[in-house]
C-alpha cells in the first residue's frame, strides 16, 4: 500500500478531533449492509432478519445513497442466490438493493467456477457452499435493473486493488469492464465497491481512478454514513446473524475498532 506515513500522521492529528465531534453533531443514522452469497438453506431465516430490519428501520432505495436516513442493502459478487433471494423475499416487499458485479464472474465457464471462487474470491476450498455459488446471468442482472434495483461495478476480475499498480490493468479493472455492464443494462454505473473492502485492498493510484470515475464509492469498513457523503462505510453481515447481533452492529458496537481505517480511507481519497 503506497501510504506516505509522515503525511498520514499529520492528516490523522488534524482530523481525529473533528471526526469525533462530527459523530455527535451530524448523526443521520445511515448504515449500509454488505452481504455476499446467501446459502439456500438459510433463505427463510435470513428473510426473517431482513424483514425485521425493514419494518424496524426501513430500507431506502440505494440510488438515493448519501441523501437520507435508513438502511441500504448491498450484495457483492453477483451470485445467483442473490437474484433468487430478491425475487422471493425482497421484490414482494418493495425492497430495492444494490448489486456489485465483477464482470468476469458472470462470464465464467462452469468448468472453471470452483477455481474462480478460490482464486478470485479467496474462498476456502472446503467451503460447503462452493457448489451452489453460481454467477447470475446477464438476463438476471437486466431483470434486477429493470425492477428498480441498482447495479454497481466490482472490477472485472475481483482483484486486490491495493497490490495492483499497473495503470493499464487498473484502467481495465475499474473503467473498461464497467462499460460492458453499462451497455448490457443500458444505464450508466455510478456505484463502485472495491473488492475485499479493507484499507489494504486499495492504494492511492487506484483510489484516484475510482474517485475520478464514480459518484459513489463503497468500502467494507464499518461506520455511520452522513448526509452528502460519497465514500461509504458498510457493515458485513452473514446470513446467520441474530437480530441482537445486527442491532449491536447497527448501533455502532464495532465502529471504534474501525476508526483508523475510516481515517486512512478518507486520507487516501483526499
Ligand atoms: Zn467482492
Amino acid at each position: 500500500m503506497d501510504i506516505d506515513y509522515k503525511s498520514f500522521c499529520k492528516y490523522l492529528l488534524t482530523n481525529t478531533c473533528s471526526n469525533i465531534i462530527d459523530t455527535g453533531n451530524k448523526y443521520t443514522n445511515c448504515r449500509i449492509l454488505m452481504i455476499h452469497h446467501v446459502p439456500y438453506a438459510n433463505f427463510d431465516s435470513f428473510a426473517d432478519l431482513i424483514h425485521y430490519l425493514h419494518f424496524k428501520y426501513g430500507f431506502v432505495d440505494p440510488s438515493c445513497a448519501g441523501h437520507g436516513k435508513g438502511l441500504i442493502l448491498t450484495f457483492d459478487d453477483g451470485f445467483q442466490s442473490q437474484f433468487d433471494f430478491n425475487l422471493k423475499y425482497l421484490k414482494p416487499y418493495g425492497i430495492k438493493a444494490l448489486y456489485f458485479i465483477p464482470t468476469s464472474f458472470i462470464k465464467c465457464d462452469k468448468l472453471y467456477l470452483n477455481k474462480y471462487l478460490i482464486n478470485n474470491f479467496k474462498l476456502n476450498a472446503n467451503n460447503s457452499c462452493l457448489n451452489e455459488m453460481l454467477p447470475m446471468t446477464w438476463d438476471q442482472i437486466i431483470t434486477l435493473s429493470e425492477q428498480g434495483n441498482t447495479i454497481g461495478h466490482h472490477t472485472e476480475n475481483h482483484v486486490n486493488l491495493g497490490s495492483c499498480i499497473c495503470a493499464d490493468r487498473l484502467h481495465g479493472e475499474i473503467i473498461d469492464s464497467a462499460k460492458i455492464t453499462e451497455s448490457i443494462i443500458n444505464k450508466k454505473i455510478d456505484h463502485f465497491a472495491f473488492p475485499f473492502g479493507s484499507i489494504s485492498n486499495i492504494n492511492k493510484t487506484s483510489a484516484k481512478i475510482i474517485f475520478n470515475n464514480y459518484k459513489y464509492i463503497y468500502t467494507g469498513i464499518r461506520g455511520i454514513n452522513y448526509h452528502n457523503q460519497n465514500i461509504f462505510y458498510r457493515d458485513a453481515l452473514t446470513t446467520l446473524e441474530t437480530k441482537k447481533e445486527v442491532n449491536f452492529i447497527l448501533n455502532g458496537g464495532y465502529d471504534i475498532f474501525y476508526l483508523f481505517q475510516r481515517l486512512r480511507i478518507k486520507y487516501l481519497f483526499s
